[in-house]
């Protein structure tokens, strides 16, 4: 019942929550971010340390992936048909009881977020706290997609009728294995729909929780289905399956690109890659500048589709000599490691690195040179040190690539017109940063640049549902450019259709 809800969370949580104040917009939506597990909290670090003990061993969520395979096509058809069935009678529910759902779902994730974080670090390498905004994100998520479907509600009937999705399969990266999958998937049913949800490869585990838990909440079985597909060409069945009336991928540019190949017309909605630059002007508070640098780079060991893998230093600070001995410094004394030490800031790749990454972690380009120099920290291959190089040139490999990786590139520029024609000058758009103080700068910045996130004086990473919806522009994004965490995403995934206005 919805009197669950007022139960306060476990203490081991209750944390002061670093993003207060409230922004006018969330008290407008009744709308609350829940906050992170706060480290300045003594039962926190006591909480977080026996989640960490448990990690090597932790084996969450196989059971239930498992349970999940899919074998053969006939086994996809009858999920995908039954799964649509139960998707049209939950469409036809009342939107409100559709959000007292997607509510208590937001309570169960709290209380299962150790099991969440575990699973995470376990299985992706993670660290504690990486893993624990995750779960915040997921918990935002559901009373964000609860709060839509209300939108919804008041939306409907006026001219114009939402008629929801049957079916929605969401596939998500392995990257974010619990709040992108999350995000989809709560979106969906918000919007009254079946889901079909096919974890990557690479964190099946976490997915699988992630379902147990929208299950244990009371999502039934037949509404939600979790899919581990045997052959890679099952998963192109279930993409360009008729019953499917809405794709939510977040992966690369190219898995989108084949999606719309294996179905025309497919009704995708996809956040693809990144090449995302942060600009410091000589206005800029540079021991901010340093720290959000810092952050935003290596922060899961850059392996965030939002990570700042570039920076342009404009004027003066491409000469400082303080600015460039703390970025060195900032980045030198990270400490890399596997998530179950305690003290590990950045962790491990999720593979050993080859091809462009590993070209991305070795080779220099012209006129290139190591401010740091990345370099493997074990036997395993996947623990590496960050790496800063120097004397990026316009056009040149690194300025255009995707690494997704622990590596940052240093360009230069004359002029702030010139730093953001540097900023555009990549085919991606996802998000980018500037750090100044001037606020002319600022807006001329913001009139021009070509990302769909944009950050002033704060990372790139770390978007915050309600506050900072998330999306792309050019090569980031495909689909209705709507954002994942913004007013409007649940209502873009079905259809409109017009109604008699009532006189
Ligand atoms: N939403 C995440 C962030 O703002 C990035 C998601 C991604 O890497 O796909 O950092």
């Amino acid at each position: 019942s919805v009197a669950a809800l007022d139960e306060p969370v476990p203490a081991t949580h209750r944390t002061q929550d670093r993003r207060r104040p409230l922004g006018e917009a969330e008290h407008r939506d009744g709308f609350r971010n829940a906050p992170d597990a706060d480290p300045a909290v003594a039962a926190n670090r006591a909480w977080a340390l026996d989640v960490l003990r448990r990690v090597p061993r932790s084996q969450l969520g196989a059971r239930t992936i498992r349970r999940a395979r899919v074998v053969d096509r006939s086994m996809l058809e009858r999920i995908v048909a039954r799964t649509a069935q139960a998707g049209v009678n939950w469409g036809r529910q009342d939107p409100h009881d559709r959000a007292e759902l997607l509510d208590l779902i937001g309570h169960e994730l709290e209380t299962r977020r150790a099991d969440l974080i575990e699973v995470m670090a376990a299985e992706t390498g993670k660290t504690l706290t990486e893993a624990d905004i995750e779960v915040t994100e997921a918990v935002d998520a559901a009373h964000h997609s609860a709060e839509s479907a209300r939108q919804l509600a008041a939306m409907d009937g006026d001219g114009a009728r939402f008629v929801p999705p049957r079916l929605t399969v969401v596939v998500p990266p392995w990257n974010f294995p619990v709040a992108i999958p999350a995000g989809g998937v709560l979106a969906a049913l918000a919007a009254g729909s079946g889901v079909v949800l096919k974890p990557a490869p690479e964190a099946k585990r976490s997915g699988a929780l992630l379902a147990d838990v929208l299950w244990d909440a009371g999502v039934p079985h037949s509404l939600l289905q979790l899919v581990d597909l045997d052959e890679d060409d099952l998963g192109r069945e279930l993409v360009a399956h008729p019953a499917v009336d809405r794709v939510l991928l977040t992966g690369s540019a190219d898995t989108a690109r084949s999606f719309r190949w294996w179905r025309a017309g497919l009704p995708l909605t996809a956040e693809t890659s990144g090449k995302n630059a942060i600009v410091v002007t000589p206005s800029a508070d540079l021991d901010l500048a340093v720290q959000d640098i810092v952050q935003s780079a290596f922060g899961h060991a850059g392996q965030k589709c939002s990570a700042a893998s570039l920076v342009v230093l404009v004027g003066s600070v491409g000469e400082s000599e303080r600015f460039r001995r703390q970025l060195v410094d900032a980045t030198r004394t990270l400490r890399v490691a596997w998530p179950d030490d305690p003290a590990a800031q950045m962790g491990p790749l999720i593979a050993e690195p080859s091809g462009k990454l590993l070209a991305g972690l070795t080779e220099l380009g012209p006129g290139e040179s190591w401010l740091v120099q990345p370099a493997p920290l074990d036997d395993s291959g996947r623990l590496w040190s960050p790496g800063i190089r120097d004397g990026v040139r316009p056009g040149s490999d690194f300025h255009q690539t995707e690494y997704f990786g622990p590596v940052l590139g240093i360009m230069r520029a004359e002029t702030l017109d010139e730093a953001i024609a540097i900023q555009n000058g990549t085919e991606f758009g996802l998000t980018a940063g500037i750090h100044s103080l001037d606020v002319d700068e600022v807006a001329d910045w913001l009139a021009s640049v070509q990302a769909g996130n944009l950050y002033v004086n704060r990372g790139t990473t770390g978007a915050v549902i309600g506050r900072q919806p998330f999306g792309g522009w050019k090569r980031s994004s495909v689909g209705t450019g709507t954002k994942a965490g913004g007013p409007m995403y649940v209502a873009t995934l079905g259809r409109w259709e017009r109604t008699e206005r009532q006189v």
